[in-house]
């Protein structure tokens, strides 16, 4: 058969509020133009993030039921952990409320100022908490990543000659942890292959750096290797995710991604005595190392999510369903990020909107543009997300202009990416009446959650 199929059935609904463009043109307005500030229940398809807001399935919400919610040492706890470690195989674990919390206490004990942190493509949180250190986020993603056309199968990768480089020129002492995220998320979504893995393990390792892995998305990252890359065609995707986190010193997690779970991350590492101090902060900002920051329920509900997201039938499910609406785009002729990534899909706003200058903020007016169109939310990844220097507080232009659509995991249909797929069309018709943005008001990290737009 060569119709997808969503390899679930539906057994809760939630209604989706219908708007017209009358009142849409209206809400993007009161909304300052920035879709995050939005009334959920005003967007139809909320594609703005994949990040907590999965579909759980029958048997989380029943482990949810069977939540421990003692202090210390709940059976949640032991749940929790046992699943993480036999998965990531790590030997330290330690539980936090997001991705962004492992972040924060694992640079938090790494970074000084000055220091370098190399990575494929930092994340926005994890570039933040790199600066807010004093650390230089540094991001070395391969050529083929720039390249939007290339089809390449590993745009993810890092650029392993640049990070020689980097590593030669600076060492440890200025080198506290190498990092790859996996998939690459601000880089498109892409896959980083086990080859180029094993050169980022075999790099730090001889200049006796800890290699850390961004892990959010290790599922779908594991099923690209399996399809894509020669030698791994029938290793099963738990193998391939182990094998992968055999190579790092620790991983961050956000939960909210590949665990199907609507809060949670954790923090690993093979180090106890680093783990050690890890905690103390945990304990200050978290909670005791047995929750960190987590319900019991919450714990069950990731142990449950972490071995649901490695089934495969599930996860050719959610490539091919990515690929469906990519594909659908090319043939149209509407630039977008290709091959299809795994959690979303990004239309290339710079040759969307090629009339509209970078510092105008072509990703945001396509943005505005397709929520008033067809009630769409999506997510600037471009000059206004990475445009600024928060600490010389100058404005550049970034690497890609890219809106983000990403695809929340077992929420919508074939025909809710139909009805996406029309309305990028129909903004498509009219792109060439589409208005840049320019920014009122703004914070200096993180200012795309926040910042106010105007029309030009
Ligand atoms: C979401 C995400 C994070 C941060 O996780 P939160 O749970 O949102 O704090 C870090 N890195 C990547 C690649 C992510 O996608």
């Amino acid at each position: 058969m060569k119709t997808i199929i969503e390899p679930f059935r539906i057994k809760m609904v939630e209604p989706i509020k219908l708007t017209t463009r009358d009142e849409r043109e209206q809400l993007i307005e009161n909304a300052h133009f920035n879709p995050f500030l939005l009334a959920a229940e005003d967007v139809i398809i909320d594609l703005l993030t994949d990040s907590g807001t999965s579909a759980m399935s029958a048997e989380a919400w029943a482990a949810m039921m069977r939540g421990d919610e003692s202090y210390a040492g709940a059976r949640s706890w032991y749940r929790f952990r046992d699943t993480v470690k036999d998965i990531f195989g790590f030997e330290q674990v330690i539980p936090t409320h997001q991705g962004r919390a492992a972040e924060h206490i694992l640079f938090g004990v790494m970074v000084q100022p000055g220091f370098i942190v190399p990575n494929n493509t930092h994340f926005d949180t994890t570039r933040a908490n790199v600066e807010y250190k004093g650390g230089v986020a540094l991001d070395l993603p391969c050529a083929e990543a720039g390249d939007i056309d290339s089809d390449y199968p590993f745009k993810g990768n890092m650029d392993i000659a640049a990070l020689e480089k980097v590593v030669a020129e600076h060492g440890p002492e200025k080198i506290p942890l190498i990092m790859v995220t996996i998939t690459n998320n601000s880089g498109g979504g892409q896959p980083v292959s086990m080859a180029n893995i094993r050169e980022i393990c075999r790099v730090a390792k001889a200049a006796g750096i800890p290699f850390y892995i961004d892990a959010c998305r290790f599922a779908e990252n594991s099923q690209f290797i399996k399809r894509r890359e020669p030698g791994f065609e029938n290793t099963a995707t738990i193998d391939i995710a182990r094998e992968i986190f055999s190579y790092a010193d620790g991983c961050t997690m956000s939960a909210k991604k590949d665990a199907f779970a609507n809060i949670g991350g954790f923090l690993c590492t093979n180090d106890a005595e680093l783990a050690h101090r890890e905690r103390n902060i945990l304990i200050l900002t978290e909670g005791f190392p047995t929750y960190g920051g987590l319900a019991g329920r919450d714990l069950d509900a990731i142990a449950v999510g972490l071995c649901e997201i490695l089934d495969e039938n599930y996860l050719n499910y959610r490539l091919d369903s990515t690929r469906y609406v990519v594909d659908r785009l090319l043939k149209a002729g509407i630039p977008v990020v290709a091959p299809a990534g795994g959690h979303a899909v990004y239309l290339d706003a710079a040759r969307f909107l090629p009339h509209i200058d970078p510092l105008q903020y072509p990703g945001q007016a396509l943005a505005v543009e397709l929520y008033i169109e067809g009630g769409i939310r999506g997510v600037e990844i471009g000059t206004v997300m990475f445009g600024l220097d928060p600490h010389t507080g100058e404005e550049k232009p970034a690497r890609l202009e890219l809106l983000r659509l990403a695809i929340p995991r077992r929420v919508y249909t074939q025909s809710h990416m139909d009805y996406v797929l029309e309305a990028i069309g129909q903004v498509w018709e009219r792109r060439n009446d589409v208005r840049g943005m320019r920014i009122v008001e703004a914070p200096k990290f993180l200012r795309h959650f926040t910042a106010k737009f105007e029309r030009i």
